[in-house]
C-alpha cells in the first residue's frame, strides 16, 4: 500500500533536501513548493487565539516543472477540505449543542470533534494516497512525510541523526518473512 514514509528530524535542525523532485526524481527541480505546518494540541481548541501566534515550521520543497502544479492541487484540496469540514460542522453540530444548551467550550469541542467524524473517509483517503510532501510538527521533532519512498531514503541519508521506523526495517517486501521469523522464534521459545 503506497502510504507515506516518515523521517523525524529535531526541530531545530534545518533539514537539506535531496535537490531532485520529491515526487518523481526527475533530476532537474528546479522549482519548490512551500509548505508550512504548526504544532496542534487539542487543548488549543479552548485558545483558537493562540494559533495566530503559533510559531510555524515552513520549508521549501524541489519539484519538477511537471509535478509543480499538481503537487500545489493537492496542497490546496487538503486545506479546503479542513475548512470546509469545520464549516460543515459549525453549521451542523453547532445549532445542535446551542439547542441542548451546551456551554461555549463544549460548543467548541463540539464542533472539533464534528469536523474530525465528518471527515473520516477525506482522512482515510490521504494516508491510503499521501501527497508528496507533508510536515507533522512536534514539541521536540518534526516529521517530514513523503509519498515517494526513494526520495525518503535519499533525504534521511542527507540529514544524519535521522529517526524513521518507516526506513528502520531492512526492506519493505520482507515484512512477511519477518513476521514468519518472529513466529518461528516465539515458537521455538516456546518449545
Ligand atoms: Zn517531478
Amino acid at each position: 500500500m503506497p502510504m507515506s514514509t516518515d523521517v523525524s528530524l529535531p526541530r531545530d535542525s534545518e533539514p537539506i533536501f535531496p535537490s531532485c523532485c520529491c515526487r518523481c526524481l526527475a533530476p532537474d527541480a528546479e522549482q519548490t513548493v512551500r509548505f508550512s505546518a504548526s504544532r496542534f494540541s487539542w487543548w488549543q481548541v479552548f485558545f483558537v487565539w493562540i494559533w495566530w501566534f503559533r510559531k510555524a515550521v515552513r520549508h521549501e520543497v524541489p519539484c519538477c516543472a511537471e509535478c509543480r502544479p499538481s503537487i500545489r492541487r493537492r496542497k490546496w484540496l487538503e486545506l479546503i477540505v479542513y475548512a470546509s469540514l469545520l464549516v460543515v460542522s459549525l453549521a451542523v453540530v453547532m445549532p445542535w449543542l446551542k439547542s441542548m444548551g451546551a456551554s461555549r467550550q463544549w460548543q467548541k469541542i463540539g464542533v472539533f470533534g464534528g469536523a474530525m467524524v465528518f471527515g473520516v473517509p477525506f482522512f482515510v483517503w490521504t494516508v491510503v494516497r499521501p501527497q508528496a510532501f507533508d510536515m507533522t510538527v512536534g514539541d521536540e521533532h518534526v516529521e517530514y512525510e513523503f509519498a515517494n519512498a526513494d526520495y525518503a531514503r535519499m533525504f534521511a541519508d542527507g540529514n544524519p541523526g535521522y529517526c524513521s521506523e518507516d526506513l528502520g526495517s531492512e526492506d519493505e517486501f520482507d515484512d512477511e518473512d519477518d513476521d514468519e521469523l518472529e513466529d518461528v522464534d516465539a515458537s521455538t521459545e516456546l518449545g
